[in-house]
């Protein structure tokens, strides 16, 4: 579980709230059950449930053995996603999360239907970023992915410090993704552009390209905007291993 420094002290631990649900009525863990906690700063301590209240559970905790083994490793994959109708920017979230995406750039995409004002935008983050919290909890990651958000593809690209730009762009004829990536070596980061619904507008697609975004093609079937963003996660965690 990954737990805050400040919450262990003189040897115990003791959490309330979303961890508490999370170690006692989601896993049913109880009092003598062996948990491992992992701080902000990757230490694993080894504790035992010493009690549980209807709050709150305490831990008896060991020492930090040792720094964590970072599990998450490999490229540190960034999904940069134009945000989709309704309830798929939960379901990109969620899943990305779960297959080694480490932050998500979302941006308003010129096609985009759904729409962020400017005063629903701090919810929506806290939202959003509930979501991955969560979704990190769930698969026992030991880093929480981050959230951001651009107004417009010009910004979301223009901000793009990775190593490698992916742009998913189902206009692409020539280059497919398996080309694209053939002998190439791991790369520190990787950040992959995905469209709305309605796909990238030409300008947004120069814009990217602009910033040394390589296009790359999925193949010939025209996926779904949260097919496409949850397979290129699932692809680029299994080539290099996040
Ligand atoms: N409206 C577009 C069209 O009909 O051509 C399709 C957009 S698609 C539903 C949404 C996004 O998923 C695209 O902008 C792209 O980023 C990605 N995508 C879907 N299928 C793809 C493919 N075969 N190759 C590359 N990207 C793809």
């Amino acid at each position: 579980f990954m737990v805050s420094s400040r919450n262990i002290r003189d040897g115990y631990a003791s959490f309330n709230g979303d961890l508490f649900n999370h170690m006692v009525r989601v896993l049913r863990l109880g009092t003598g059950d062996g948990v491992t906690l992992v701080d902000e700063a990757g230490n694993e301590h080894q504790g035992v449930i010493d009690q549980v209240s209807r709050e709150w559970v305490a831990v008896r905790v060991e020492a930090p053995r040792q720094a964590a083994p970072a599990g998450e490793g490999g490229a540190r994959i960034t999904i940069c996603q134009a945000l989709p109708k309704g309830e798929k920017i939960d379901l990109i979230l969620q899943k990305g999360t779960e297959l080694g995406a480490h932050d998500f750039s979302l941006f308003g995409g010129r096609r985009s239907v759904a729409r962020v004002r400017e005063e629903q935008l701090a919810a929506k983050l806290e939202r959003w970023q509930r979501i991955t919290a969560e979704a990190a909890r769930q698969c026992n990651r030991r880093s929480i992915p981050g959230v951001s958000w651009s107004p417009s593809a010009a910004e979301a690209a223009g901000s793009t410090s990775q190593e490698l730009r992916l742009l998913l762009w189902e206009g692409e004829r020539k280059q497919g993704l398996k080309a694209a990536l053939a002998d190439r070596a791991c790369p520190a980061s990787v950040i992959v552009a995905v469209g709305p619904e309605g796909g990238f507008d030409p300008l947004e697609v120069q814009q990217f390209l602009q910033q040394g975004y390589l296009p790359v093609s999925l193949g010939n079937r025209i996926l779904r905007t949260e097919t496409a963003a949850i397979a290129i996660t699932a692809i680029l965690q299994y080539i290099w291993d996040t």
